[in-house]
């Protein structure tokens, strides 16, 4: 008989690759560890997330680190905090402040095989925003023709999306990626495989920013998509998270 387990039991985990950040076991840790703001600490609290996951307590670190990553673990474990909180902390204040080193345009990509789960993915995101004036963009039809403006697309910090209406937006021209500094891939599985490769690939060579981190999350990842991830990723560290045998 299985008994269901708290999401934040500790799992067995594997980290693999140069350097390896260490994990942490508190968000407070991240506070003085890597100046987690305030904002962003109360609004975790807020949603009852009091204590990181494992595969959190790895992969943010790694993330805020700059590292690429390579994050494999089981569905309901908490993947989806574990890219949103580093990509709201390293994007610091909104892009509307005009600040010079953030460039213009959207910093981050975050990208999903469905509508559905681009859907949840920006609904994390707004929980961990709340309070600040980020743009963090669901993509969609109407979404993309807003962005035909450069004073809109100019001052964007997030677009999350599907593969397909990325790139169909990319060929109209209402698109430019160049400054993108953080692209998630979720569901990795799936994304690499070859329903989507196309797409993802070129959605990566849009994205011409010299410094990309890039980042990858799966609860699966069969030999051929890994394979691409590992292609695609530089020097990276594959975490996996397994469950504990009883
Ligand atoms: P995965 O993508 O690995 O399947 P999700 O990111 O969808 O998992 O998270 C599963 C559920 O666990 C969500 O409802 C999420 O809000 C919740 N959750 C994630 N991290 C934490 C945490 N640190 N503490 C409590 N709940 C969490
Ligand atoms: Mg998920």
């Amino acid at each position: 008989e299985t008994e269901e387990q708290p999401i934040t039991r500790r799992h067995q985990v594997k980290a693999k690759g140069s350097n390896v950040p260490s994990h942490f076991e508190t968000f407070e840790e991240l506070r003085t560890r890597f100046s987690l703001p305030s904002l962003i600490a109360s609004n975790l609290e807020k949603y009852g997330y009091s204590k990181p996951t494992s595969i959190q307590s790895y992969a943010i670190p790694i993330l805020l680190e700059g590292r690429d990553l390579a994050a494999i673990s089981p569905t309901g474990t908490g993947k989806t905090l574990s890219y949103v909180l580093p990509t709201m902390i390293a994007l610091d204040s909104p892009n509307s402040k005009g600040k010079k080193e953030f460039g213009s345009g959207a910093r981050a990509v975050i990208l999903a095989p469905t509508r559905e789960l681009a859907h949840q993915i920006h609904n994390e995101c707004l929980k961990l925003a709340e309070g600040r004036k980020w743009k963090i963009i669901l993509f969609s039809k109407a979404t993309s023709s807003t962005l035909a403006d450069k004073n809109v697309r100019d001052k964007v910090d997030v677009i999350i999306s599907t593969p397909l209406r990325l790139v169909a937006s990319l060929q109209q021209g209402h698109l430019d990626l160049s400054n993108v500094r953080h692209l998630i891939l979720d569901e990795a599985d799936r994304m690499l495989d070859s329903e989507f490769l196309d797409q993802i690939e070129e959605i990566i060579a849009a994205c011409t920013y010299s410094d990309i981190q890039k980042s990858v999350f799966s609860a699966t990842l069969p030999a051929n998509a890994e394979k691409v991830a590992f292609g695609v990723l530089r020097d990276p560290i594959r975490v996996v998270v397994g469950l504990k045998d009883t």
